[in-house]
């Protein structure tokens, strides 16, 4: 029989946990595969450990590894797929969002596809605040229009992934990690699949402005090197008016069509458009240089304290 995994990352979940997995387990109940699940606490505070340590204690099923501090949700998944044995797995957010009850819909139209990942796109989201649900969508375009790479729009880290995909993703060295990218960069046979994305079941959004900001560049800046030239585009734009101008008050001078000493604004702005543009060119430089000083460090991506239910290597 083949075996299906279930990766679940989990920060500060206590309100949703125990719901979470028993829902999952029922809707995964008349399925002709091994079922298993991978639940990777990342470092929460809240009461989430000792609850994955109770069902994984209940259910053999239920392999559990704690991160020692929080490492954010891309690692989680990142430790969770480097932890699977299994012919295929899925990955859902613990907070119920993405209904669990899809997976069999899911699997069939992986088996009538023969492919190799079914990404689960939104067709809309409940119960999230507008915010949200606009940084996300302008997020997707401008990261398509920014990148090399050409993503499927709206869509989250939900997704069926097989083997050979998992293979794939356990060689990438990177320590920044934008899974999903990833995912759909690895290439081999890709379909969509529709779905409504829910309210949260229970608790609120672990993922704060600064842990959204974190995961917007790193999914900028590691796909793309656009920033750069639009850096190099910039200058050019920059000389080309200065020239313009230089020249426009050089003859002006010598003809008389203008009087450039009368121009305190022109100046003023001059200075602070260049300025901008300079600090802006340079910042863009500065976060290269910083990922590439994180990447040549090269520290784990996560560091585990404790596993549950995993016998042999995995
Ligand atoms: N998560 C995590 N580490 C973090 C933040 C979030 O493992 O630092 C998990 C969280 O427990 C949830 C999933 O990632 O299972 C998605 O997070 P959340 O539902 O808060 O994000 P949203 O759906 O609001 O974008
Ligand atoms: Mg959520």
């Amino acid at each position: 029989m083949k075996k299906l995994a279930i990766i679940v990352p989990c920060y500060n979940e206590e309100a949703v946990l125990q719901q979470s997995y028993l829902r999952t387990k029922a809707a995964l109940a008349g399925l002709d595969y091994l079922i298993e699940f991978i639940y990777i606490n990342d470092g929460s505070f809240d009461r989430t450990r000792e609850l994955l340590d109770e069902i994984a204690a209940g259910d053999a099923q239920v392999k559990v590894i704690h991160f020692s501090r929080n490492f954010g949700h891309q690692a989680a998944v990142t430790a969770g797929i480097n932890h699977c044995d299994a012919d295929l797995a899925v990955i859902i957010d613990a907070d119920m969002q993405d209904p669990p009850e899809l997976i069999p819909d899911m699997l069939a139209l992986q088996q009538a596809e023969s492919a190799h990942v079914i990404y689960c796109v939104r067709k809309s989201r409940a119960g999230e605040r507008r915010f949200k649900r606009l940084t996300s969508k302008l997020f997707y375009r401008v990261l398509n229009f920014m990148s090399d790479v050409n993503f499927p729009l709206d869509t989250g880290d939900f997704r069926l992934i097989d083997r050979k995909v998992m293979h794939e993703f356990d060689r990438f060295k990177e320590r920044g990690k934008y899974v999903r990218g990833l995912i759909s960069w690895v290439g081999f046979k890709q379909v969509p699949f529709y779905y409504t994305r829910e309210a949260r079941i229970g608790g609120r959004t672990k993922y704060s402005f600064r842990k959204m900001w974190k995961f917007a560049g790193t999914a900028m800046l590691y796909f793309s090197n656009k920033p750069l030239r639009l850096a190099t585009s910039l200058g050019f734009i920059a000389v080309f008016v200065g020239v313009i101008l230089a020249l426009w008050f050089t003859l002006g001078k010598i003809y008389g069509f203008n009087h450039a000493n009368s121009g305190w604004t022109s100046i003023m702005t001059t200075v602070i458009f260049f300025g901008g543009v300079q600090l802006l060119t340079v910042g863009v430089l500065g976060q290269y240089v910083g990922i590439l000083f994180d990447e040549l460090k090269a520290r784990p991506e996560y560091i585990i304290d404790e596993k549950r239910n995993f016998r042999d290597s995995k």
